[in-house]
Order: C-alpha cells, then structure tokens, then sequence
C-alpha cells in the first residue's frame, strides 16, 4: 500500500526478484485493458485519466481471476490492491476460500511534496515496462531493454499530470490510507516502512520489516472477528431488528419448556412428585393415628 509515486511498484519488482512470486499490479492489469481497447480498458479509461478508482466489484473479479492462475500459487505480492474497505473484506475472503493468508500489510510513507517531485520525473518504458525517473533514476544505457532493442521507449503517464496527481494524492488519503490501515489495524499485519531514500535502502527496510513480521496472526484467523464487529455495529444500528431478535429468543424457550416430547425427564419427575403428595398420609391422618 502506498500513494502515487511511494515506489510501491519498483520494490515489489524487486521483491519479485528476491522470492520468485509474481507481483500483481491491479494498475498494470487496467493499463493492459486499455493499450488491448478490451471493454474494461474503455471503461476504465475516463476514471484513470481523472485519477478516480474503478468500481470494488470490477477489481475483485480481476483479482480473483488473477490469484487463480498457477503462478500465484506459491505466493504473490499485491500492488495497488486493495485500495477500499471493501476491496480488503472481498480480498479477506477470497484469501480464506483459497487458504492463502495475507503475511503482511505494508504502507510506504514519503511527504507528499517528494512524491509531486517523483510523479512529475516519472517515465515508463512502454516496451520492458521499466520504471525511470528522469531525476534520480534516468533510462538505462542499452541493451537492458527487450532484446533486439537497444533503447527503452519512455512515456509518461497521462495520469502522472499535476492536477490528477494531486486529486490522486488526495483519493489515496481519504479512500486508502486511512479506511484500509483501520480495517487492517488489529490483524497485527500491518507494517510502515519509510519510504525516503535510496531504492537498496528501501528494499533492506522492506526485506527487514517483512522478516521481523514473521509469525505474526493472520488475516483469516482475524476475518470472523471482523465479521463479529461488523455485526455488532449493524444490530446496533437496528434497535427493532435487535428487539425483534430477544422476543424470538423468549418465545423459542417457552415453546421448549412448554414442548412435553423435549422435556421427558421432567415430566416424569412431575408425575413421581405427584404420585408420591397422593400416597402421603395427610396431617390429621396422622394425628388420628
Ligand atoms: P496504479 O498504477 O496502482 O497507480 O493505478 C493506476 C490507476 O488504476 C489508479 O489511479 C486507478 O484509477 C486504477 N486502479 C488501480 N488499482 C485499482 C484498485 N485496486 N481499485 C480501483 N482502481 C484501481
């Protein structure tokens, strides 16, 4: 998790490297979409233009489709993905039904004026998808491009513009950060790393902070808790609902004790109790005695 422009992207690629699992950019499948002109990349278009997100049920599909492919079944690394709260609870199920529970939650943290500096110098090589940046990271002299090619071909991104950067910064704050680190807040996933500096350094604070988070508890153990609270929050919303709910209890024990099939033992034990007032001599029998 990170804003536009934290180097989430560049360090899962160098993550990809470190443990052979795939990354799975939901922002690299979109751009797919739409260099093929499928109906998704014309859907998407507009809203990555504008820097918006693309509808939660559209992102799950595609990730769902993506982490069943045999690639990911040893691992994988999530980038721009999930970006709502409902994106993660869609996410936390799908990983429980395929009994691959998330390791680690990590957010990038750069100030936002680093990161205007870092969208505004980046550059995308259209044909090896290397990420550049024009300041601190030019294109790399040949032959590291595709082979047969001896120079990258760098774009910018439409949505690496000034205006769009900074509606993107500010979608990520309100729509991301804050809703998705709560949602994650007590699963004991989630790790900050500082994302400032030199890329080696970054990717050593990453590789650290990943190691130090070993053991920790996992997302699926931690979903029916978060189901529980939810539930919680929403009956008490519904006050009816919840009134509702104890007359159903009440009558439902009523029903039990009034049930003579379900209470056997019970009703025995009335019938001894009764036989046995019958068969004691009463007071005045006795005294007479
Ligand atoms: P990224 O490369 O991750 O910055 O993604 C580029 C654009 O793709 C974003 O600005 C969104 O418009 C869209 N996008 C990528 N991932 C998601 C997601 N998980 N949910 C919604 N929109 C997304």
């Amino acid at each position: 998790m990170g804003a536009p422009g934290s180097g989430k992207g560049t360090q899962a690629q160098r993550l990809v490297k470190h443990f052979d699992i795939p990354q799975i950019s939901t922002g690299d499948i979109l751009r797919k979409h739409l260099s093929e002109g499928t109906p998704l990349g014309l859907r998407a278009k507009e809203i990555m233009a504008a820097g918006g997100y693309v509808d939660d049920a559209t992102m799950l599909a595609i990730i769902r489709e993506r982490l069943s492919q045999p690639d990911a079944r040893r691992g994988f690394i999530l980038d721009g993905f999930p970006r709502t709260v409902t994106q993660a609870d869609g996410l936390n199920k799908l990983l429980a039904e395929l009994g691959t529970p998330l390791d680690a939650v990590v957010f990038f943290e750069v100030d936002n004026e680093e990161l205007m500096k870092r969208l505004s110098g980046r550059r995308v090589c259209e044909l090896c998808k290397r990420v550049f940046n024009i300041h601190s990271a030019p294109p790399s002299v040949p032959p590291e491009c595709v082979p047969g090619r001896h120079e990258h071909q760098v774009v910018q991104r439409p949505d690496d513009t000034e205006d769009v950067v900074r509606e993107r910064l500010r979608k990520y704050e309100e729509d991301t950060r804050r809703p998705v680190s709560g949602f994650y807040s007590y699963t004991g996933l989630v790790r900050t790393v500082d994302a400032d500096g030199d890329m080696a350094q970054i990717t050593q604070r990453l590789l650290d902070t990943l190691n130090a988070g070993r053991g920790q508890p996992r997302v699926a153990a931690l979903a029916a808790k978060q189901r529980a609270a939810k539930r919680r929050v929403a009956s008490k919303a519904k006050p009816a609902a919840r009134a509702r709910k104890v007359v159903r209890k009440k009558v439902a024990r009523k029903a039990v004790k009034a049930s003579p099939k379900r209470r056997p033992a019970a009703r025995k034990r009335a019938v001894v109790r009764k036989l046995a007032r019958k068969a004691r001599p009463t007071r005045r029998a006795s005294k007479r005695r």
